[in-house]
């Protein structure tokens, strides 16, 4: 197969370590996949406990350096807006890398690199309106008042589904505060992380401010969240590499965010603008293929409506064009990543052996031409009871659960139940009915009336196993931030201390 996401030779690509070009100390490299066409397009550093070790030590020494922590404030933001400048100027060539390793259409990775730089641009801003308090206490004699100050080092380990974004989301509001960094990429997704890890040194960013680990999680990861040097730890991931990254994390005391995964839910009552609703319903499970963490995948409509709302949607999802990510015409590309292609097949197994009714898809495409690549059907499953694994777990694939329900309480009731607390959307023209859910709903983000909005501007993050902290939006800065409170005693003399008073 021709493809214009196949690039002609392996790119071998290195970290970054103290502001260098790093090679695996081990020497070990490992290959990264094209899920369009299967083949191998470049070779990424297979690192190791030894190379985690150094990339923390240059984090932590770039965090004592007069170079980075006697920096103004203004002039870490300033190091910001410029990297944001040099991100909208290679926001093409980031995003071709990105679809490359990941599959997700070239228009969505676009549109998301270009998106990133106003992260950036807003942290960059914040960096010099991170102000304490005075607190006017109950002891007169006493000053007292707060700063707030950077932690150290942060490691910031990111998924395979957005990799630049959802590094953005941690590594601006962590540089803002003061902080340095070291990046784990995705071992599947690991070349636009080291591609753009280059940009700091020509936005003017001091050596080892930022710094890179690729490989495995089995090999480095354990290595980065246990080192001594190593302050937080903000992951974005599945919910057991999370449970697992916050158990080690406890146990040195390290501070975590997670953001973790999803299965939420998209409610259409029938009062909804159904041609509206029909859109929100398709964009939340079949954009990206299904891989990102707010895919509306338990899709529940009201009995009045369901049975003409289903028809609607798997004829409009039975359009969908599968094909190379790179043209402007694929409207649904490939599963990222073989395994993951297998697990994605597999939930549609067990979808079956649990009496779901498949009214869409269901499996490979046959057409030969997509053949090469990991591609699984657009699929929809009704007929689906809430307490089934294919509407309880996270299959992060393009399969869509349909649940019927009664009326509002009934909503909520089968919305609620369950795990996850990432989003919600609502569908409806009741006001009213809009405030109810949008207070009932379980969910760190609901939407009314549209699906998948995030800004920089607006907090993200979990209810439940979904995560822990808040991503984006001005509190997410006080997530990489320490605060101390500084007493001065302003009374002459002491008083003697073995008098009480
Ligand atoms: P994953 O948990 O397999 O991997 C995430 C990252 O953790 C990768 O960089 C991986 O190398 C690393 N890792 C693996 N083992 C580790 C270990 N022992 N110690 C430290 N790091 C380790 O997740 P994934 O398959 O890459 O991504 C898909 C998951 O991410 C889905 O569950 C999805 O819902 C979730 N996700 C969540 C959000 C969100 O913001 N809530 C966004 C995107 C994806």
């Amino acid at each position: 197969m021709n493809s214009s996401s196949a690039a002609p030779a392996l790119v071998r690509y290195r970290n970054t370590i103290g502001g260098k070009q790093a090679e695996p100390i081990d020497g070990q490299w490992f290959e990264s996949l094209n899920p369009y066409t299967g083949q191998a397009w470049a070779e990424i550093p297979r690192c190791g406990p030894a190379d985690a070790d150094a990339a923390v030590k240059a984090a932590h020494a770039a965090f004592q350096s007069a170079a980075w922590a006697s920096l103004k404030p203004s002039a870490r933001g300033k190091l910001l807006l410029k990297l944001a400048e040099l991100i909208d100027r290679d926001a093409e060539r980031l995003a071709a890398i990105e679809v490359r390793d990941n599959g997700k259409l070239m228009a969505e990775m676009l549109g998301q690199v270009r998106y990133l730089s106003e992260w950036y641009r807003y942290f960059g801003g914040l960096a010099d309106k991170i102000e304490g308090a005075v607190i006017p206490t109950d002891k007169p004699e006493m000053f007292n008042y707060t700063r707030h100050e950077p932690l150290g080092v942060v490691v910031a380990i990111t998924p395979w589904n957005s990799p630049l974004l959802l590094l953005g989301w941690k590594l601006a509001p962590a540089l803002a505060a003061g902080n340095t960094a070291v990046i784990k990429p995705s071992e599947y997704t690991s070349a636009s992380t080291l591609e753009f890890a280059r940009l700091f040194e020509e936005a003017g960013f001091p050596p080892g401010v930022v710094n890179t680990i690729t490989g495995f999680g089995v090999d480095v990861g354990d290595a980065l969240v246990t080192h001594p040097l190593v302050a937080k730890i903000a992951f974005t991931g599945g919910d057991a590499t999370g449970a697992h990254v916050s158990e080690l994390a406890a146990r040195h005391i390290k501070r975590v965010t997670l953001e973790l995964g999803g299965k939420s839910p998209n409610i259409v009552f029938d009062d909804a603008d159904l041609d509206n609703a029909l859109m929100g319903a398709i964009a939340g499970i079949f954009g990206a293929s299904g891989q990102t963490c707010i895919a509306g995948s338990r899709l529940l409509v009201q009995r009045s409506v369901h049975d003409q709302f289903v028809d609607r949607l798997v004829a409009f999802a039975r359009t969908a064009r599968m094909g190379d990510p790179m043209l402007a015409t694929t409207q649904v590309g490939p599963i990222t990543t073989l395994p993951h292609r297998e697990k994605v097949l597999g939930y549609i197994d067990i979808a079956r052996g649990e009496g779901a009714q498949c009214a869409l898809g269901g499996g490979r495409p046959s057409d030969p031409a997509l053949s090469g690549g990991w591609f699984v059907e657009p699929t929809i499953f009704v007929g689906v009871d809430n307490r089934m694994r294919i509407a309880q777990e996270e299959v992060f694939g393009p399969v869509l659960s349909v649940i019927p329900f009664d009326d509002e309480a009934d909503a909520i009731r089968i919305a609620n139940d369950i795990n996850f607390g990432l989003a919600a959307g609502v569908w409806t023209r009741n006001i009213r009915r809009a405030f109810l859910m949008s207070e009932r709903l379980q969910a760190g983000t609901v939407w009314v009336n549209t699906y998948r909005a995030v800004s920089y501007m607006s907090p993200f993050g979990g209810f439940k196993r979904s995560g822990i902290g808040r991503e984006n939006g001005q509190e997410a800065i006080r997530e990489y931030l320490q605060t101390k409170s500084v007493w001065m005693n302003l009374a002459e003399g002491m008083p003697n201390p073995f008098v009480l008073r």
